[in-house]
Formats: structure tokens, C-alpha cells, sequence
């Protein structure tokens, strides 16, 4: 389909998004990649008055490192974070994350500021996000502010922004080398997105035990699950495959996923256990 009728601003800085979408209200909308707006706009279940197109915003798209931390433009492509060399070493996980998300075309246009702006339960960033405590500013008419991704995601495609707000940067602080993440995801076909997904951080101390153990879920809820249950018996522990077995169905207790044409709820259960399994196999190799 086609969809209604709207005009178009390309404005050339930060600011002036920000003017428009004070001017606009409601009737804006922010365009990044598109690869989420424009499906909704063709088939109309979005149709903005004013498309506010960042495109032509300069340096809006980069991975720098600061201070310790990985600092990302928010129209930065998955594709820039899939291949970026600085997160395949400094940040694997969000590396990974980025390179499964949909096919070539979608990873080529999406940005990581559209996704997690759009906040898809099932998408694949804000479980990584979330497990790397990363931070996001938030630019308005008056102010930049910080907001952790655990206070971003509010509900499905419900974010911390105001109306008149743009996502402009996340930060995230590289983790020590004693650490290791893993993401892994199930979708139906390579493309789709996730039924079920595993976000795992853990940290080796120095008498061999697992600690600050981050274990978040996603596609089981309206925003990502952080497992604190899990994570509570990995840590301070030896992990043996007994051990990881307990905290994966730690993991997917009390989780109330929906059902849909994907899978049902118990079928998330199911597949949570067996992802947060194979999540925590995965990054303790790793550090091992
Ligand atoms: C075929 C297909 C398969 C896909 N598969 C996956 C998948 O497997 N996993 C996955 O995670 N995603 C998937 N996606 C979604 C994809 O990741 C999108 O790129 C992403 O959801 C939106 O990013 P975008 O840059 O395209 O944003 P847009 O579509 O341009 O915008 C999305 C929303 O965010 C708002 N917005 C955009 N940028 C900002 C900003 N900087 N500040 C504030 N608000 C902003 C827009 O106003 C809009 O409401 C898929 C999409 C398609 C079309």
C-alpha cells in the first residue's frame, strides 16, 4: 500500500529536529531508517502529518570510544555495529545482536536509535542493552538527559522519550577482559525476529567462581526480563553444568510470554530454559 499523504523535513541539526518535532506535536514523526515507520506507514497503521527525517543530520552515525565507554550515534546502521572492529573487540555481544537483526537490506538502513526507540518486545537490542547497563541521552527543547536502558523500555513500543525528544547517543561502558557475553536468539527463519532471545554477561573472579552474572531474556515479555533469580545462583559460584542447568530454569520461572502464530507461551518457557542454558555454556567458555 501507499501511504497518506504527509510533508517532509530534512532539518541539518539536532536542534532543529528538535524544534519541529516541539512544533508538530503529536502529527511528527522521527525517520530513521524507516525500516520500521515506513511498513507501518504503507500499510497505515502510522500516518504521520510531518516526517522528520534525520538523515541529513552530520555525525549522527559513529562508534567511538570515550573515556572507557563505546559511545553510538544513534543512526548508526546494525551494519556499522555488526562489522565495527572496536565492538568485535570491546563489545562482541552488541556485535553479534546487530548481526542478526532481519536480512542485508534491514541492517544496512536500520539504526540502533530507531530500534530501540521503537522498542519491539522482540527485537533484538534492548535485551543486550539492558545486560550492558548501557545509558541513553536523550536530547529535548531544553535539556539532554541520561536514561539507563532499564528505565527506557516501558512497555511494548513504550519508551522513556518525550514527544519532543530524540534519541542521540548510547553509551556503554567496556566491560573489563574478565568478562565475556554471549547473545543468542531463536527465530523462525534467519530473518525474523525473536521467538525467544538470551542476552549473558558473566564475569570470572579470581578464585575461578562466577560473578556479576547478567542474564536478560527477551521476546518473553512487553520489555526485556532481567533473570535475577538465575543470576543469583551463578554468583559466587563454580559453574557445572548442574549448576547452569538450575539457573536456566531459575531463568524462565514466573515468565508470562505471549502466544502468538510464532509459538505459544509454554513454548517460550521451554525455549527460554534451553537459551539461557546455551547462553551461559557459551560466554563461561569463553572466559574460561
Ligand atoms: C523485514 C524486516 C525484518 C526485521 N527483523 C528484525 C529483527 O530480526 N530484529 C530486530 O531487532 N529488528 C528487526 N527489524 C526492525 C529493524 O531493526 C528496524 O531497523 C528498527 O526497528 C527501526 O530502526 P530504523 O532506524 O529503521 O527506525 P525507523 O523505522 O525510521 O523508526 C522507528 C521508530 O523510531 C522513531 N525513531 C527513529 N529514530 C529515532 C531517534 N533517534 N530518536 C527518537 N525516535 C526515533 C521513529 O519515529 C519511529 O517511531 C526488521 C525490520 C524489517 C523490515
Amino acid at each position: 500500500m501507499i501511504p497518506r499523504a504527509f510533508d517532509y523535513f530534512d532539518p541539518a541539526s539536532i536542534p532543529e529536529a528538535v524544534d519541529l518535532l516541539g512544533k508538530y506535536g503529536d502529527d511528527a514523526k522521527l525517520l530513521a531508517g524507516g525500516q520500521s515507520l515506513l511498513p507501518l506507514m504503507k500499510i497505515r497503521l502510522a500516518s504521520p502529518k510531518i516526517v522528520v527525517d534525520l538523515w541529513r543530520i552530520p555525525d549522527l552515525a559513529y562508534i567511538r570510544e570515550e573515556n572507557g565507554a563505546i559511545v553510538i550515534g544513534a543512526m548508526t546502521t546494525h551494519y556499522m555495529l555488526q562489522t565495527s572492529n572496536e565492538l568485535q573487540t570491546k563489545l562482541p555481544i552488541l556485535a553479534q545482536a546487530a548481526g542478526v537483526v532481519g536480512d542485508p537490506l534491514v541492517r544496512n538502513l536500520g539504526t540502533i536509535g530507531g530500534s530501540a526507540a521503537h522498542a519491539a518486545p522482540n527485537a533484538d537490542y534492548p535485551a543486550v542493552l539492558v545486560a550492558l547497563d548501557a545509558v541513553f541521552n536523550l536530547t529535548g527543547p531544553a535539556a539532554t538527559r541520561k536514561v539507563s536502558a532499564a528505565d527506557f523500555f516501558k512497555d511494548s513500543f513504550t519508551t522513556a522519550l518525550d514527544p519532543a525528544e530524540i534519541l542521540a547517543e548510547v553509551r556503554i561502558s567496556i566491560p573489563p577482559d574478565d568478562r565475556a557475553g554471549v547473545y543468542l536468539k531463536l527465530s523462525r527463519r534467519g530473518t525474523d525476529f525473536a521467538v525467544v532471545s538470551a542476552a549473558v554477561i558473566l564475569r570470572k573472579d579470581e578464585n575461578g567462581r562466577c560473578a556479576d552474572a547478567r542474564v536478560v531474556l527477551g521476546g518473553v515479555g512487553t520489555v526485556p526480563v532481567r533473570a535475577k533469580a538465575a543470576e543469583d545462583l551463578l554468583n559466587g559460584e563454580s559453574l557445572t553444568p548442574d549448576l547452569i542447568n538450575r539457573a536456566a530454569k531459575a531463568a524462565a520461572q514466573g515468565l508470562e510470554p505471549p502466544s502468538d502464530v510464532h509459538g505459544d507461551s509454554q513454548y517460550r518457557i521451554d525455549v527460554s530454559k534451553v537459551y539461557v542454558r546455551r547462553a551461559v555454556e557459551a560466554a563461561w567458555r569463553h572466559i574460561s
